[in-house]
Formats: structure tokens, sequence, C-alpha cells
């Protein structure tokens, strides 16, 4: 790929750089990072962002008219506006911040908690983390509705064709994920979006495991809804936001009551305020939202090109260092049709062994079911290894890491 000369020269060392974590050792060893896909680190920039905040000028926002709260308002108000560009979202109060994807769906969820009826039929897929799958459930249970699972392939991908029987006039929500947290695979959104809208369904799509690597636009996917959570996109924990169409989220009643959310209030009735503030009682994370727009800013100066050009070089070259070593099962797409994970055992190993082993060696990886059960059930395993890569990542390390499991395997075998 050709560089404009806007953009800057991908220089791996000097990017290592921003992040303190990376210069610290585990036991004794190179921290080797490879659980991007749990959350991802923070470079200084982000946290010099967060302490500039609370030691300049931390206040509560949207009330005061003392200067701090203004300033702190201003800073929270241009950080949903760097979000509303970053997900090209026509307008700005369709960026509704929350603690993270888990409360941006569970806020959806809960506002068809009293719209849905008996007989409806919402979709999820086979490949969701269970903060997709969990809150449907109880809105099921509450409505009446039904829930039906887009199945998996071997392969890792989901079946459109099974998909488009399971659509029909009774359809009234599908979610799906962007990109697989446990298997990286990246999902045929527009696809899906398009059939869900021709039988007038409305679409969630859960973009936290999408957020680091693809920028998605939020009006060429014609997206109903699309959640997002700071710290797997360099920004800190608990916050994260929902989009939402306008029409949508006008249309969906609160989720919390509270400060902040309201109009008028008194004891014959309460007005609740218009958006954002209807979805938003209570005092926010306030450095946090300052913070997660630092974390765009940060990776826009990468290039999110660049980081999938590269992550993408990780990838398939982990992936053939990988497939020299024995015994390997190696689960998920072909390295083009994913992100840059790879989720993998050992014959006869236990997952969960080798990820202690590798801890030893300075080397985190995820171990286990990923949060995502009913994919493990497909493939009848307890979990599997998953290490997922970041920008900041390199070959070297990954040369590591393939030495750290061929000790492991020697001694678990
Ligand atoms: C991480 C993740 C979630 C949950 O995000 P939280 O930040 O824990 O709320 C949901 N879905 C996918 C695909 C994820 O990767």
């Amino acid at each position: 790929m050709k560089m404009s000369s806007t953009q800057m020269q991908f220089d791996v060392e000097q990017i290592r750089k921003d992040f303190p974590i990376l210069q610290r050792k585990v036991n004794g060893k190179d921290l080797v990072y490879f659980d991007n896909a749990a959350t991802s680190q923070t470079p200084q920039q982000v946290i010099d962002c967060i302490v500039d905040y609370y030691q300049n000028y931390n206040a509560n926002i949207h009330r005061g008219v003392h200067s701090l709260s203004q300033e702190a308002t201003d800073a929270y108000e241009q950080a949903r506006e760097k979000i509303r560009a970053h997900f090209n979202a026509d307008k700005a109060h369709e960026i509704i911040f929350t603690s993270g994807t888990t409360h941006a769906i569970n806020l959806v969820a809960s506002g068809y908690s009293s719209i849905l009826k008996a007989g409806d039929e919402i979709i999820v897929s086979a490949l969701e983390h269970h903060s997709n799958i969990v809150p449907w459930q109880m809105l099921c249970e509450k409505t009446g509705a039904t829930l039906k699972v887009i199945p998996m392939e071997f392969d890792g991908k989901l079946n459109m064709d099974k998909y488009q029987d399971l659509l029909n006039t009774n359809t009234k929500l599908v979610f799906v994920n962007h990109v697989s947290n446990a298997l990286g695979t990246i999902n045929p959104i527009e696809f899906i979006i398009e059939k869900a809208h021709e039988v007038n369904a409305k679409v969630l799509i859960d973009g936290a495991q999408a957020a680091p690597h693809i920028q998605a636009d939020v009006q060429a996917l014609d997206v109903d809804f699309y959640t997002v959570s700071a710290h797997k996109i360099c920004g800190p924990t608990g916050v994260g936001i929902l989009y939402g169409k306008e029409s949508l989220l006008t249309f969906l009643p609160p989720y919390q009551g509270g400060g902040e959310m309201i109009d008028q209030v008194s004891f014959e009735k309460t007005t609740y305020a218009g958006l954002p503030h209807k979805f938003e009682a209570g005092t926010p994370n306030i450095s946090g939202g300052i913070a997660f727009g630092a974390a765009l800013d940060y990776m826009h100066h990468i290039g999110f090109e660049q980081i999938a050009q590269y992550e993408n070089e990780l990838l398939v070259y982990a992936t053939n260092e990988l497939n020299t070593l024995d015994n390997i099962i190696i689960y998920g797409t072909k390295p083009s049709e994913k992100t840059a994970v790879l989720s993998f055992n050992f014959e006869g190993i236990h997952a969960y062994d080798v990820g202690t082993i590798l801890d030893k060696l300075g080397i985190a990886v995820r171990t286990g079911h990923h949060c995502a059960q009913p994919i493990m059930e497909y493939y009848k395993i307890p979990g599997t290894i998953r290490a997922s890569f970041a920008f900041y990542n390199t070959k070297q390390e990954i040369d590591s890491f393939i030495n750290a499991l061929k000790k492991a395997q020697q001694m678990l075998q």
C-alpha cells in the first residue's frame, strides 16, 4: 500500500515508546502482551489526558455556571463530537455515553422490553459474546418473544442461508457482533443489515471487537444501533458508547431514572430531557469520555488503514509459525477474513495449562471460553488459547511466543 505524505510512517519501535506498560517485566521476563481482544493497552497521550482532567479542570458537567464546570462540559462534548465524526453519525446526540458495550446493549434491550410482545422474534448469532446473548434472553423472558440463532460453520463463519431462512415479518430485532471476540471472524454485517431491513427488523451491531481494527461508518452501514467499549481501542475502562439513529433513540423509553435525564420533575409527572441526556442519568465517567476522544485521536494519528495492514501481517506471520508446531488445531477463518486473533489448542493438552506456562515466561494470552460458551460447545471443547495482537506488537514477540509454546508442549506431553 502506498502511503500518503500526511500519514506517519508506521514505525512500531517508535509506537511502543508511547505505551509505558510495554517496558515492564513479568515474572522476570519482558512482557509480551497478546491479550488485546480482552483489553488494549493505554498510550501515554491518553494517560496524560486523564491526569490533566483531574489536575486542572475536574468538575461536574452540564450543571454549573462556573468556569471549571464549563471547561469540563466543553471537553466532554468535544469528545462526543470526535466520536460522532469517527463513526460518521449524523448528529452528536445520536452518540450516548455508556459504561461500555454491555451497558449499551442492556440499554437497548431494556428499551424494547415495553415494546416487544409474545410472538415477536429476535435473532442473535452463534458467535456472540455473552453480553449479546443474556440481555436478549432476559428480554424474551419478560416479553414472550422468541430467540432464534444464526448457526455457525466449522470455519468460524455464520451461515447466511440459514439467516435468511430465520427472517420473517415477526422478526423485530437482529443482534450480531461486527467481529467475534473468540475467533476474530469479521461478519458480513452489510448483508445482515440489508436483509433485516427488508422485513423491517432493527439491527444492533456489537462493535466492541471491531472498533480497534475497522472504522465503521454507521450511516453507510445504515445500522440502527452500534456499540463500542473505549478500553478495547486504547481508551480507559468504564466508558463506551451506544450509537442509535435519532428516530429510534427518541422512540425508546429511558433506561435509568436520575439526575441529568429529566426536563421537569414533580411528584405528579416527570418529563424527560432530550437526547442524549435522556439516556445519561447521573454523573458520567467524565474523564473517561474525554480520554475516549483522546484515544481516537491517537489511533487516527497512526492511521486505521496502517493499523489493519500491520496487524494482518502479524496475523499471517503468527499463523504460519503456529502451523509448523505439532498437534496444533487452529479455530476460525483464514487470516484474510478475520482480525488479528488466533484461537487454538494442542491436541490432548488443556488450554489453561499452556496459559499458565506462558505466563511464567512473561507472555499474556487468554485461555478459556472467552465469554462465548456457545462457540466452545459447537467445537466440543472447554476453551481455547487465544492470542490477539495489536499494532504495538512485533514479530520478535511472536517468535518468543512460538518458542514458549514449544517449551510448554515439551513440558506437558
Ligand atoms: C469485550 C466485548 C464485549 C463486552 O464489552 P465490555 O467492555 O465488557 O462491556 C462485548 N462484545 C464483544 C464482541 C466484545 O469483544
